[in-house]
């Protein structure tokens, strides 16, 4: 053999249980781990079919959307951005992206490979974006797209208007995509009231679903563009069209065999929407993930914390930042919090690391209980450290 056989293996595969209240991903509940150790089946299987069915029901109310055109990427969430983009843009579009954290570079820089013109409304970090500036950039850009991220969670911020946007897109003819990856599930959001064109979403954060395998839907105004491009869309993997024939979006069209979608996530996401819709649908998680947030917000500050974004209606309720106390080592807290504890706090990401935490409280993981023992911890580890330099 040119390569041997590595010895890694000899040893059995040991994963420990941790909280996972970080950014994402959130512990799943006992229910999906099971729904996902069920027995594999063929991609293009009747039984498989049935799954897909239901979770196009599921994510259409999730979505509060009646687009036909809805199904899920198989990937992570950046592979539903990657979808969006790739669908819509052709070479010289002009895109207008806002950008308060890394969702927007993250965009901006596939935009750019896809030979966009990117035009980027920058925002300090964490700072909202006001429809005021956004209508000076439409009129001097005239973008045929606008990019906009609902929650930010390298910040913790959520753009709490955004339902105000739908209306200039319009008026601009200009198509609407929203990054809703760590907002679905935690709070409003409309996509058809709304007027968003494209809206995509992680199935790890409040749905605690495992994540490769997430949601995206397309209205009719996006689905127009698509099939009017003069060009073939990029991406075979991301085509819309195509994923939309095997997910069966089209009855007026055969299913296609399109790729090999992995049925253990198929399961873990539908019984996370079957969970979700037990536990009383969309207005029941809305409701406990604020009440649950302003209480954990409130034993951080009361502890002499203080929370990275001021404005207390501007912070997103699935991911909440906090300043870091100066200087203190994020790494350190982080580190003594895992392995005291097995529970995860999350550092900052981008231009935020090192300067805050994050902790998400989502799906199964929003409780009190929880949002008082990882408060806990955090303001134990900060002291513990900080005792440490006397
Ligand atoms: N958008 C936002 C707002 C996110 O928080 C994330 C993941 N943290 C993504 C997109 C990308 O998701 P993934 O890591 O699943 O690719």
């Amino acid at each position: 053999m040119d390569v041997s056989k590595p010895d890694n293996f000899k040893v059995s595969l040991d994963v420990i249980e941790k909280t996972m209240t970080g950014a994402g991903p959130s512990n799943y509940h006992p229910r999906i781990r099971q729904a996902m150790s069920l027995p594999v089946l063929g991609h293009l299987h009747t039984e498989t079919l049935k799954i897909m069915d239901d979770l196009k029901e599921g994510i259409k109310y999730l979505f509060q959307t009646r687009n036909s055109l809805t199904f899920c990427v198989s990937g992570p969430g950046h592979a539903a951005l990657e979808c969006a983009l790739t669908n819509l843009i052709e070479e010289n579009d002009v895109i207008l992206i806002v950008c308060s954290g890394i969702w927007g570079t993250r965009a901006g820089n596939i935009a750019k490979r896809l030979n966009a013109n990117v035009k980027m409304l920058y925002k300090h970090v964490g700072e909202q974006v006001s429809l005021k500036e956004t209508r000076e950039c439409f009129r001097m850009y005239k973008p045929k797209i606008f990019f906009m991220v609902h929650g930010e969670s390298s910040t913790g911020m959520i753009q709490n208007n955004i339902e105000d946007y739908g209306n200039l897109c319009r008026e601009f003819d200009c198509l609407f995509i929203v990054d809703c990856v760590i907002t679905l599930g935690c709070t409003p959001l409309f996509v058809d009231k709304w007027k968003i064109d494209i809206a995509y979403t992680g199935t790890q954060k409040v749905l605690n679903a495992p994540p490769g395998i997430s949601p995206i839907t397309f209205s009719q105004r996006a689905y127009d563009k698509i099939v009017m491009r003069k060009s073939l869309v990029k991406s075979y993997n991301y085509d819309a069209i195509l994923l939309g024939e095997y997910w069966n979006c089209f009855p007026l069209r055969p299913r296609i065999y399109h790729h090999t979608i992995c049925s253990s996530l198929l399961y873990g996401l539908r019984e996370a929407i079957a969970i979700f819709i037990e536990n009383g649908g969309l207005e029941a998680s809305w409701e406990k993930h604020g009440k649950v947030t302003r209480k954990f917000h409130s034993i951080l500050e009361k502890n002499g914390l203080q929370l990275f974004i001021e404005n207390a209606e501007n912070r997103c309720p699935s991911v909440t930042s906090i300043k870091v106390p100066d200087n203190i080592d994020t790494h350190k807290i982080i580190s003594y919090a895992m392995n005291k504890y097995k529970v995860e706090i999350g550092n900052g990401v981008g231009m935020t690391l090192g300067k805050i935490f994050r902790i998400g409280l989502m799906g199964v993981n929003c409780k009190d209980e929880l949002a008082e023992r990882v408060a806990n911890i955090l303001i134990e580890a900060i002291r513990a450290i900080e005792n440490e330099k006397v």
